[in-house]
């Protein structure tokens, strides 16, 4: 009795602090995605696509799936919404992570960096003009607006596959194309700042040395399973293997297949180190 009565009392303290931290971390307003000079803001649109911008003001998308997107807020379906856009990266081919960033590239005169197989395939089919698909891989280190600049994108390895479907506009039909490797993504800002977007993955034993190597400050994770680690697996990686100091999880609810939660993720990774901050669709947390 005692004990559950504590259990009852330890999670509604815990419900408690996340919920300070979501108020002091997370705000709600759109509008609040503009760069304040300084700060680094990510911003959730739903399934793993993610506005980050950097503390120069330079805005990042990974894998914008909005249009029709079930999880993005209807304000942010129409692309203008979004502003500027100076730089998308695609973890791999499959249409939740990709259905949106020619029209956006094109839009913005954005590059999209994505894993070589799929770059070639956009120029080769006509998807995109190419260059405006620059090639990459895992392990590799770009950056996009020169070195000077400060930001810098190393691919990572992730757990899964990279079917690239695309319709073949002469005969209507979805035929089956390279899409690469899938990766995940380390993205260093000028103050040092570092988000691993771990792309669509399982759990693989490498986190370890992601996390030794490059000490992600925030990781966004995928906890959804089914296609993706579940929750356990990702309290797991994140408490054992990677040790940010903040984690965004992802991938989860957008449809019923992707069933793990949030709690379950929290409750998984227990007493950590770790401040989770599970963000509504739409909303920012500033760093
Ligand atoms: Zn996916």
């Amino acid at each position: 009795m005692t004990f559950a009565l504590l259990r009852t009392a330890q999670r509604a303290l815990r419900g408690l602090v996340f919920k300070l931290v979501l108020v002091c971390l997370a705000g709600v307003a759109p509008g609040w995605a503009v760069a304040q000079t300084g700060a680094v803001t990510v911003q959730w649109l739903g399934q793993s696509a993610m506005k980050i911008t950097s503390p120069g003001g330079k805005v990042i998308v990974i894998d914008p799936w909005l249009t029709s997107n079930p999880k993005t807020p209807a304000e942010f379906k129409k692309l203008e919404a979004l502003g500027k856009v100076d730089l998308i990266l695609l973890t791999h081919a499959h249409f939740d992570h990709i259905a949106d960033a020619p029209a956006l590239s094109a839009m913005h005169k954005a590059p999209v960096y994505a894993p070589a197989g799929l770059a070639d395939s956009f120029a080769t089919l006509g998807v995109m003009p190419v260059e405006m698909a620059p090639r990459f891989n895992k392990g590799g280190v770009v950056f996009p607006f020169g070195p000077e600049a400060g930001i810098k994108i190393i691919a990572t390895h992730a757990e899964h596959s990279s079917e690239f479907r695309w319709k073949n506009p002469d005969t209507g039909k979805d035929e089956m194309r390279l899409g690469g490797e899938p990766m995940g993504y380390i993205v260093e800002l000028e103050n040092g700042f570092r988000i691993y977007h771990m792309g669509d993955t399982g759990i693989f034993g490498d986190m370890k040395l992601i996390g030794e190597l490059y000490k992600p400050d925030l990781i966004l994770i995928p906890i959804g399973s089914h296609f993706v680690m579940p929750p356990a697996d990702a309290a797991y990686a994140t408490r054992e293997l990677l040790k940010p100091k903040f984690a965004i999880p992802m991938h989860y609810g957008t449809n019923a297949l992707l069933r793990g939660t949030p709690k379950e993720y929290m409750d998984a990774l227990g007493a950590s180190t770790t401040k989770v901050l599970a963000l509504e669709p739409g909303a920012v947390a500033r760093f």
